[in-house]
């Protein structure tokens, strides 16, 4: 088994609440395993381009309850290359780093394992952080939680204006493949429709809906961004187009979503995951990634991560979204 000495640790695609305590729990478990570790800024584009710092104990104080990620992210077409990934190995040898964790999403992980394959005495264990829970092999992904909870606040107070005015509001929410977002923050505020990317909402079945609850006062619609139709205003548009007599309005949250102190779920999970990752390094593992399965950590390959889907809209929920929204 590889001794490791020194983790890098980055965050890497979109941001998300909870990368912060995942951080803190990497540095710390780290430290006290007597191993060193280096902080990179701005994900694969920090290691390309060495901008690294030593972090201690003390770098991660006070960051549990900050949104974001104080290691900053990007999107970095350069790690795409071969020439990328041979820079990002190099700085990684001349600073003596013989492990990393990687925290974001699938294109994080598909970097990370292509990375791995070349270099393999470079342990890598990854950390699903994306507001989109799309992964396989976690029930949870970091930020998940607070953003639900978010779209939750936004949709209580647009409930305060719709009720008062009568109208048919259309919210969109994140979630250009993953519907997860919008099926549970459209339950918990009792959305009277979810308009999913997974499942095909017709425009007939969501004006049926809307129909067969005449004496609401107002009606809300909450829209995954990845909705086949298009998107909260062509919806509305169409709907408005068939039933003259609506008031209808559109709100896109858009990115207030991403941000936010991360939720009592998320900071306890981002310490879990950031915890489990540093230990499975010490364990001799790599290319795997660590999760939640029934509040129990599991590791999963990269390669199976990646390589499976996982529809996490339970039938049930939505047939009871159906029932409870009459
Ligand atoms: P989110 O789910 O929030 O979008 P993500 O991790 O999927 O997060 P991406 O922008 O898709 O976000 O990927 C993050 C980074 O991973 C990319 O900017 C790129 O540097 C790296 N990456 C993605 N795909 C590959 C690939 N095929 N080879 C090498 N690196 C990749």
């Amino acid at each position: 088994m590889q001794n490791i000495r020194k983790i890098a640790v980055l965050t890497s695609g979109g941001d998300a609440p909870g990368m912060n305590p995942c951080i803190r729990a990497v540095v710390r478990t780290a430290i006290y395993n007597n191993k060193e570790v280096i902080g990179v800024r701005q994900g694969y584009q920090g290691l390309i381009d060495n901008n690294t710092y030593p972090m201690h104990t003390r770098s991660v104080s006070n960051i549990l309850a900050l949104g974001g990620t104080i290691l900053k992210t990007a999107r970095c077409l350069e790690f795409r290359t071969d020439e990328g990934q041979e820079k990002a190995y190099r700085n990684l040898k001349a600073q003596e780093v013989d492990a990393m964790v990687v925290i974001g999403g699938d294109g994080t992980f598909t970097g990370a394992l292509r990375f791995s394959r070349r270099y393999p005495d470079i342990a890598v264990i990854g950390v699903p952080g994306t507001i989109d829970n799309d992964l396989y092999g976690s029930d949870y992904t970091l930020g998940f939680d607070t953003a639900t909870n978010t779209v939750i606040e936004a949709i209580d107070k647009i409930r305060d204006t719709a009720d008062s005015h009568d109208r048919l509001f259309f919210i969109e929410v994140m979630g250009r493949d993953s519907g997860c977002i919008a099926l549970r923050a459209g339950i918990a505020g009792g959305a009277e429709a979810i308009m999913l990317p997974e499942t095909e909402t017709g425009i007939e079945d969501l004006i049926n809906k809307l129909e067969s609850s005449p004496n609401k006062s107002s009606s809300i619609v909450i829209v995954a961004e990845g909705e086949h139709h298009g998107g909260a205003y062509d919806i509305a548009k169409i709907v408005k187009d068939r039933i003259k007599s609506y008031h209808t309005k559109v709100t896109i949250l858009g990115h207030l979503q991403r941000g936010g102190s991360p939720s009592s779920f998320d900071r306890i999970l981002g310490s879990r995951l950031g915890y489990a990752a540093v230990n499975a390094l010490l364990q001799g593992e790599s290319q795997k990634m660590v999760g939640l399965r029934g509040n129990a950590i599991k590791l999963t390959s990269l390669e199976e991560a990646l390589s499976q889907h996982e529809f996490k809209l339970e039938d049930d929920l939505m047939e009871m979204t159906n029932i409870l929204s009459i």
